[in-house]
């Protein structure tokens, strides 16, 4: 069956087309330029760029699968985790399309389909694997019996999440926002090893994570420096900053598949696209024996597809579609894979 995704989450509008693991379309309209100046996301902002981009998202994508609205078999869509005045904006549209064609209606979990779209580039999920999701808003562990059916939370961040403290850090070092994608190209130039900065709850046993110290011994390291006149290369604390995340993210998703015997690992969610984590996870994944799967760039941060892919799977297990009243609901757990 043909699947068509809305993503409305937060400021990108993604519409994503899939026929099982097969990807069609993937078309994106982000508001981020008019967030920039806020240093971060307006979420009413977000709303109404989404109203104004859904149409034409839709039918971009359509184009760029060559198929009509009538070829579509079933429409999924974000129903939560994220901003609410977003969510409802694609929530809303799905069920009019879903009424409108008389198709059936999936309602899914924003955070499972960061965990289902690596399918769409490296075919079925083994069942179980260890998901490790980085994104603006969430650091999770998740153990993944079944992406359709059952994931299971581990550990998380007890403060920041990993991609909310690069864009912070990103913009004490006087980056632009979202500040992610900024930290990763300028530490290209710099040294991962040259400041110790701390890492946090990193010997501590669990698998939670914590990024607000991290941060704080960021800004105050710069703020001495510039107290006192000394100048500051960015590129070196940018590239150490950089390497105390992704050493501590690295060293924990490697203890999850160790202590429950799971041989797979996949990393998704915003900061997945991150250089770094991807090379070091590699490595450390080598040495392990653990097969790494990481999505493209383009399929970690926030798209369409994604949702589609996790709607395709849902329809694959049979699970029965949504309710035309679900609400959008901002604080979905991730144990709700769909709704
Ligand atoms: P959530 O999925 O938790 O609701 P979100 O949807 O806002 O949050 P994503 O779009 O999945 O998050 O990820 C965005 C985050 O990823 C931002 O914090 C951004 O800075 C970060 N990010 C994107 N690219 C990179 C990169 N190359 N290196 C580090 N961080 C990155
Ligand atoms: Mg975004
Ligand atoms: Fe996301």
């Amino acid at each position: 069956p043909l699947v068509l995704g809305i993503e409305t989450s937060c400021d990108e509008t993604g519409v994503g087309i899939v026929r099982g693991h097969t990807l069609l379309a993937n078309t994106i309209a982000s508001s981020v330029e008019q967030h920039a100046r806020f240093g971060g996301v307006v979420p009413e902002v977000a709303s109404r760029a989404h109203l104004e981009a859904m149409t034409p998202t839709i039918e971009r994508a359509l184009d760029q699968a060559g198929l009509r609205f009538t070829d579509v078999d079933a429409i999924a869509v974000t129903a939560g985790p994220g901003l609410a005045g977003a969510l409802l904006v694609g929530v809303a549209a799905a069920k009019a399309y879903s009424l409108g064609l008389g198709v059936p209606l999936y309602g899914v979990n924003h955070l499972a389909a960061h965990v289902a779209v690596d399918q769409l580039e490296h075919g079925a999920l083994p069942k179980p694997c260890i998901a490790m999701l980085v994104s603006g808003g969430h650091s999770s562990l998740l153990l993944v019996p079944d992406v359709a059916r059952e994931v299971i939370p581990l550990g998380s961040t007890v403060d920041d999440a990993a991609g909310e403290a690069f864009d912070k850090v990103a913009r004490v070092l006087g980056l632009p926002f979202p500040g992610g994608p900024h930290i990763d190209r300028v530490a290209g130039d710099g040294s991962g090893t040259a400041i110790a900065f701390p890492r946090g709850k990193y010997d501590d046993g669990t698998l939670d994570f914590s990024f607000s110290g991290l941060k704080t011994a960021v800004a105050r390291w710069v703020e001495a420096r510039q107290r006192s006149g000394e100048s500051i290369h960015v590129p070196d604390v940018a590239a150490s900053f950089q390497e105390a995340v992704v050493d501590v993210l690295t060293r924990k998703a490697l203890r999850a598949c160790e202590e429950h015997g799971v041989r797979d690992l996949l990393i998704g969610g915003g900061v997945a696209a991150n250089s770094r984590l991807r090379a070091l996870a590699q490595e450390r994944c080598d040495a392990a024996g653990v097969r790494l799967r990481v999505p493209r760039p383009g399929l970690c941060t926030d798209n369409g597809a994604m949702v589609a892919a996790l709607g395709s799977d849902l329809v694959a297990a049979g699970v029965a579609p949504s309710l035309l009243d679900i609400p959008a609901d901002s604080s979905l757990p991730i144990t709700t894979i769909h709704v």
